[in-house]
Order: C-alpha cells, then structure tokens, then sequence
C-alpha cells in the first residue's frame, strides 16, 4: 500500500500517519518526491484496508500496490529516481559513464588510466580492491591498499569512485573510501550485504546475479531500499544461459523494461557481459540505444599485462572513440 499525502501536509501529519503504520507492526517508508510525499507500507501479509489510513488528515489517496517490490516500483513513485555523486548525476538525464580498470593493480597503473580517463571527460572511475575470483589462486585484490590508491586517483583528477565490496566485515572500509559502492553479480543474493548497504546513505551500484530472473534482481534491490537507502543503481551485466560463445548473455530487454516498471537508474556492463573486447564496443552502443542511464566499462593502460580480465579490456584510445560515440547517442536522451 502507498499513501500519498497532499502536496502541503504537514511534518505533524506525516508523523501521524507513520504513527498508524507502526501501530499495526507495519513498516512505514517516507519516499521522497519533487511535488508530493508518499508513505510505502512494508511488512503486512494480506491486503491493508484504505480506511484505517483515508479518514486521517493530509492523506489524499490510498494506493495498493500490486507488485512483490513496493519502493522500488513506478506505482510508488513516477519520476525517475536521480543519485547525485558529489555533483555527478546517475539517472534523469545524463548518461552515465563509468571507466577503468577491473582490478587496481599498482599505483602507476591507476593513476596512468585516472589521468588518461579524467582527461576525455569521464567523472567515475570504477576499480576492484577486493577481487571476488573463482580462483582462490588468481588475484585477489590489493585490499585497503588499492582503496587507498583509488583515494589518491581520485584526489588528483577530480573523480567519483566505484568499487566493490564483498563481504559484511569489510564494507565499513569500502563505504570509508569510495564514492559508489557495488555489490557485485556473485553477492546479488548476499541479503545480509544488502541489508547492511541498505543502512548507509551511499549509493549502491547493485548487479544482476549470474542467474537471477529479473524479479530476483529487482527484489535485491528491494532488500537495500527497505532497509531506507534510495540510492541504488541498477546494473545488468550478463546472465548464464546455453549460449556459450560469449562470456555472458546480455539481457538487453531488462533495461526498457525496468525502466517501465521502476524508477530507479539502470545501466549495463558490457565488459562482464562479453569477455571479449571487440564485442564491448557495439554492446555498449546497444545499451545507450535502449535508453541505459550509463555504462560500466573496463579499460586498462595496458590489456595485455592485465592482472584480470584483460581480453574484454578496452585500450584507452579505443574507449576514447568509444566514449565519443556514446556521447552522440546519448544525446537522444535529452529530446526523449
Ligand atoms: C567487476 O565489475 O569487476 C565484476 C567482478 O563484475 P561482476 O560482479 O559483474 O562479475
Ligand atoms: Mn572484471
């Protein structure tokens, strides 16, 4: 159930209405509007009859809502949902470009990618400190030491970190230096990290799970928003079917469709989803074609020393033709 107050209710009657929720063991959400505020309810079981919340004053309309997800879902708030990274929009508008390497290696090698990334343009730099590998012998990350190179890019050239986190233990370190924190594909079904994201303010760049039906992801998020953080960021990034010549499928069709049905920003990893390099660029240009909010790409100063996934890195003069490319697309989205 939604509950929309009148444009100029009161705090006092909002608290009252919070009040009534709670009263019933129920979970009440303050869901933050341009024109009006709304109050989602969480928690019942079985339908919540409009009487016991109509009669109260400031209260316009009672609105059941029919899907599993409630906060995320376009019933409970129209307009989309715009995340502002110190001054960097994610949503609305803008199309979203986040670059860099898949894992921080050293510090050359961050900083080499930061300053070539900063210099066409692009406001984020993604990097992983903590490496969930199928391999416990491959590379696991560099831990709070590659933070803190992320810290140093980031101060030099005037960035927006996104980084990964993977477990509970070591989100209060992440969330201490990045700017984005992303739960990455392998943690979408890790719901006590999403609860204990859900508890910070920081946005959250949340992936679809290798085998998560969209109902699926779109209930993680749930998970993060319930728990009172809005700020989440939707990422499709490839899922596992019988096609196997490319790492991934890219599951395109999610993007218009989530666009329908939520209001939060979605944007597509094409890197993840092809595993090769050649494939990312024209992925990456689907995705912005589709209406994408933004793209998540990997690119290293030197692919073919990469530590991990080196062949779907990009060369950064490829990206940088890439990112002109997208640019031209993305303008579309301002005529929309
Ligand atoms: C990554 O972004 O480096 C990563 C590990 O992605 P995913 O979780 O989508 O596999
Ligand atoms: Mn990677």
């Amino acid at each position: 159930m939604l509950i929309l107050m009148h444009s100029q209710s009161t705090p006092e009657q909002i608290e009252k209405v919070k009040n009534r929720i709670s009263a019933l063991n129920l979970t009440p959400h303050v869901i933050p509007g341009q024109l009006r505020c709304a109050i989602g309810i969480t928690g019942n079981k079985g339908a919540i009859s409009p009487d016991i919340f109509k009669s109260l004053p400031g209260v316009v309309q009672c609105i059941p809502v029919t899907k599993p997800y409630k906060l995320i879902s376009r019933e409970v708030r129209q307009e989309d949902t715009v995340i502002d990274v110190n001054g960097a929009k994610i949503g609305g508008r803008d199309l979203t470009i986040i670059a860099g390497p898949c894992a921080v290696e050293n510090e050359q090698q961050i900083m080499t990618i930061a300053e070539q990334l900063s210099g066409m343009g692009v406001k984020f730099l993604r990097g992983g400190a903590f490496k969930p590998r199928t391999s416990p012998y491959s590379f696991q990350g560099l831990g709070e030491a590659g933070l803190k190179l992320l810290a140093k890019a980031r101060d030099s050239f005037g960035m927006r970190l996104v980084s990964e986190v993977i477990d509970v233990e070591t989100l209060p370190l992440v969330a201490e230096y990045v700017d984005v924190i992303q739960i990455g594909a392998r943690n979408m079904y890790n719901y006590s990290l999403l609860k204990n994201v859900g508890q910070l303010t920081k946005p959250v760049l949340l992936k679809r799970g290798l085998s998560a039906t969209l109902e699926e992801f779109l209930m993680a998020a749930e998970y993060i928003v319930s728990h009172g953080n809005f700020n989440v960021i939707l990422c499709e990034r490839g899922i596992r079917t019988f096609s196997d010549f490319s790492r991934n499928t890219l599951d395109m069709n999610v993007v218009p469709t989530v666009k329908q049905i939520s209001h939060l920003p979605i944007i597509v990893d094409p890197s993840h989803a092809s595993g090769d390099r050649k494939t990312v660029i024209p992925l990456a240009r689907g995705a912005v074609a589709v209406g994408a909010d933004g793209v998540i790409i990997e690119v290293h100063p030197d692919p073919e020393n990469a530590v991990s996934d080196g062949p779907q890195s990009l060369y950064p003069m490829q990206f940088q033709q890439l990112l002109g490319q997208l640019n031209e697309l993305g303008r579309f989205r301002l005529s929309e």
